[in-house]
């Protein structure tokens, strides 16, 4: 079984009675490169106050004056995450793409982004149909204070490069609590140990655990 790779996500959406409308969506590979697409067909209308003061009066892409989002359609943002994912993905032996997405508080952001494929079941082949939720994986590990997210919170790129960020810190927590606690299988070499408790002192320098 190939490795899978990740890629790291975030929306914006406006929530209302029995839908999550997107407004603009930010992905982040673990190689680092970036997708950030913005919905023209939004009905900025239906925002309250709170999206529309913490989310588009901050985006360049609204036009407050015609209430309306500079952007590409949810067919283009559908294309554009397909050749994006399967880019930066590659295909396993079989011909099957191999992502693993994942969000913070996902929920949401994750019926958005199925809904730009249509249907759960239309979801490109290969793709998983879930998506990995980093607040669990956080309260998984004690819920350890995370990394500031600073003043761009709520811009969707800016959020999915947090994301990122979260699972670094979150899987070094991980490799430090198993280092301490011995939980590396017998024929792991003390070598390996040392330099990961290494990686980790020099992470929990930058983020301040
Ligand atoms: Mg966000």
């Amino acid at each position: 079984m190939s490795e899978k790779v990740k890629f790291f996500f975030d929306t914006e959406f406006i929530e209302y009675p029995n839908t999550i409308d997107l407004i603009s969506i930010g992905i982040v590979c673990e190689n680092g490169s970036e997708l950030y697409a913005v919905n023209g067909e939004c009905d900025t209308t239906k925002a309250d106050d709170w999206v529309r003061e913490n989310v588009l009066l901050k985006m360049p892409e609204y036009d407050k004056d015609a209430g309306l989002l500079i952007g590409m359609s949810i067919d283009q943002i559908k294309e554009k995450i397909l050749s994006y994912v399967n880019y930066n993905c590659g295909q396993d032996s079989e011909g099957r793409e191999r992502p693993e997405f994942w969000a913070y508080y996902a929920d949401y952001d994750w019926v958005v982004f199925c809904w730009l494929f249509g249907k759960m079941i239309n979801l490109p082949r290969g793709w998983p149909m879930y998506c990995r939720d980093l607040k669990q994986w956080c309260d998984d590990l004690g819920n350890p204070r995370l990394p500031e997210q600073g003043s761009s919170e709520h811009n969707a790129l800016d959020d999915a490069k947090w994301n990122k960020m979260v699972w670094e810190f979150l899987n070094l927590r991980k490799l430090h609590s198993n280092a301490i606690s011995h939980k590396y299988p017998s024929h792991t070499t003390g070598q390996v140990i040392e330099m990961q408790k290494d990686h980790f002192i020099k992470y929990s320098d930058k983020y301040k655990f």
